[in-house]
């Protein structure tokens, strides 16, 4: 592993000079301040190293990334269960689609789109406030980071808040349809300040170990996460976790990845490496153009792919 350091410097070096960047998102007013020009990228090998280069510690939006993370808290809390209020396939549509939510009677195809995540936030609120259970969130992430700094970005949530119509409807939808068991604004109230949660690439790298190196966590010390449950959340990465360019990324980069639209992406190379890059462009299906091309030259040069090394 010892010219990984190297490797990543090569990639930053090559996406430094790439003219085609993606476009930053706009509809959350607030991310469309940052800047195209960063590029970021952190690996935590099995020994506990880190390796980065470019802008990994700055910190970034981490938006749809925080969806394995509450998940993964869903699925500890009501196990299996979960599986009855939302499904686990591909949904082949934009991550913020609402036309099939009615066809699926409010059962959002998968948890890692915008309806999905939604009833998770709904599962995760039970018996709590929404400020109770976004602390609980975020002391979750915190610990899983092994880093008590990482914080809310209460301009990007309030952006959220103020442009979330379309997240407001799936929300109001899904209570409809009885598959909401709290007022949907208070719903939201968890999910936008989720996605609000702000890591640099080392964070979310170390964060991403549980799905790496999942018993290397110590059950009393960090909220476990269990063996099967990393392995049914690499899954829905691999199926799902790049909206309706999961296929392309599945095929290309090769790894379990969620991406979000401030331009992160969790990848995961199982017993192998936690990887997070960050390149704030988006492609023309919401993820990362550069993350996801960085990615692709280091799963590449590194070998890593679920699939077997080619
Ligand atoms: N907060 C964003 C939204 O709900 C997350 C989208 C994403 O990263 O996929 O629209």
């Amino acid at each position: 592993m010892t010219n990984l350091s190297a490797i990543l410097d090569d990639i930053a070096t090559e996406m430094a000079v790439e003219t085609e960047r993606g476009a930053v998102a706009t509809y959350i007013p607030e991310l469309a301040k940052v800047s195209p020009d960063h590029f970021g990228i952190a690996v935590v090998t099995r020994d506990g190293h880190i390796h980065s280069a470019g802008d990994a510690a700055m910190p970034f939006s981490i938006q749809s990334v925080s969806k394995v993370f509450t998940l993964s808290m869903a699925l500890e809390r009501l196990g299996e269960k979960c599986w009855r209020r939302v499904g686990r396939e591909p949904s082949g549509d934009p991550f913020n689609s609402i036309v099939q939510l009615e066809a699926d009677n409010g059962i959002p195809r998968n948890p890692l789109i915008n309806a999905g995540a939604i009833v998770i936030s709904d599962i995760l609120l039970a018996d709590r406030t929404p400020s109770a259970t976004i602390e609980r969130i975020l002391a979750f992430i915190q610990m899983a980071a092994d880093d008590a700094a990482i914080s809310i970005d209460n301009a990007v949530a309030c952006s959220e808040r103020d442009t979330g119509e379309r997240n407001m409807a799936l929300a109001h939808f899904i209570r409809a349809s009885g598959n909401l068991d709290h007022p949907a604004d208070r719903t939201l109230e968890v999910y936008f300040n989720q996605c609000a949660i702000a890591m640099s690439c080392v964070q979310l790298a170390k964060a991403g170990r549980m799905f790496a190196f999942t018993q290397q966590f110590d059950p009393d010390v960090l909220a476990p996460i269990t063996p099967q449950h990393a392995r049914q959340v690499n899954a829905l990465m691999l199926t799902c976790g790049h909206y309706d360019g999961s296929g392309e990324f599945a095929s290309e980069v090769g790894l379990p990845g969620k991406s979000g639209v401030g331009g992160g992406i969790l990848a995961i190379v199982p017993g192998i490496a936690s990887i997070a890059v960050w390149s704030p462009g988006l492609n023309a299906v919401g993820n990362s153009h550069l993350g996801a091309l960085a990615l692709e030259r280091l799963a590449h040069r590194m070998g890593w792919s679920v699939f077997g090394t080619t």
